[in-house]
């Protein structure tokens, strides 16, 4: 693990605290002694405040030091763990939600607006299947790595979905920037040779992003890349597919809306009411939409 200059900062800071209280005891002492009248010579205060300085405050500020050192290091450790993905080191998913929550609020400073991409490598069961699954392992990193290796703003983030897929946030882009930015991305994936060992593989990858702007929810904007990532399949993989984030939600709340009026005699007074009838409002129609299409398989 690199040696982290804040720790080695931080580290000497302690340093100077420790010797700075244990010199401070010393004289302390010194007053003590003086007020009591003990018979001393200046040169024994001297003496004294050396002794204390030689035995006691420097080792015990080294010690303490080194201590602190090694405590931070530790934990910076255990935090990166929590924060990586095992497999491919970029930020796991739920790192990448906290990420992507605090980008969100620099940007209702900012008043920029950012685009999530999910990614699903294309037909990579087969991978797995023709050439074993520490194969399928090595395309994983080096796509990882080749994501890594493209996207270079400084608030851009990189993460594991899950099994074969990523999730990116382009800040501060057009639609078209975080098009192009995709397309870049698929392009290199597309024409990587990647060693296995005993084979080389190729193999694509589908994308779905979507635009969002300051003050939005992060997850519904995921959840329409998910939704154009879907089209991308569909449409024939190895595509990128943009998804309306606002549209959906629109078409949501449009497609409730067209729904024919329930009887009055028909409407139930609460949600447990039998007839499988409930009174929703729109915002919970739109969710439980939302979820249904989830949770629907592929
Ligand atoms: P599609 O083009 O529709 O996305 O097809 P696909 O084969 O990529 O998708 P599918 O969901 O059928 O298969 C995904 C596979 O990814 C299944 C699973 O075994 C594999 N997988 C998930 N995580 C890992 C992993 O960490 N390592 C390896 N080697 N394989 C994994
Ligand atoms: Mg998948
Ligand atoms: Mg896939």
């Amino acid at each position: 693990m690199r040696t982290n200059l804040r720790d080695v900062m931080s580290s000497l800071n302690y340093f100077a605290l420790v010797s700075l209280s244990a010199l401070s005891i010393s004289f302390i002492v010194s007053i003590v002694v003086f007020q009591l009248g003990i018979p001393v010579q200046a040169s024994d205060y001297v003496r004294l405040n050396l002794y204390v300085t030689g035995c006691v405050a420097i080792p015990t500020a080294i010690i303490a030091t080194l201590h602190n050192f090694h405590t931070r290091t530790y934990q910076r450790r255990l935090e990166a763990l929590a924060w990586t993905d095992d497999l491919t080191g970029l930020l796991n998913r739920r790192f990448f939600l906290r990420g992507a929550h605090e980008e969100c609020h620099r940007m209702r400073r900012t008043k920029q607006t950012a685009a999530v991409a999910i990614i699903d490598l294309d037909f990579f069961k087969e991978v797995n299947d023709l050439y074993g699954h520490a194969a399928g392992d090595r395309v994983l990193k080096t796509v990882a790595q080749i994501a890594h290796a493209e996207l270079r703003g400084p608030f851009d983030k990189l993460g594991r979905w899950g099994g074969e897929e990523f999730v990116v946030l382009l800040s501060d882009v057009t639609p078209e920037n975080a098009r192009s930015v995709c397309e870049r991305l698929r392009s290199r994936i597309q024409s990587a040779l990647i060693e296995t060992g005993e084979y080389q593989v190729c193999i694509t990858a589908s994308f779905g992003f979507c635009m969002f702007g300051a003050g939005a929810d992060v997850s519904s904007a995921i959840e329409a890349a998910d939704r154009a990532l879907y089209e991308a399949k569909r449409l024939g993989r190895n595509r990128v597919e943009m998804g309306e984030y606002t549209h959906a939600e629109v078409q949501d709340i449009a497609d409730f809306k067209k729904r024919p009026p329930v009887p009055e005699n028909r409407m139930p007074a609460n949600e447990d009411a039998a007839d499988g009838l409930r009174t929703i409002s729109l915002e919970q129609g739109s969710r439980m939409r939302r979820q249904a299409r989830r949770q629907s398989p592929r």
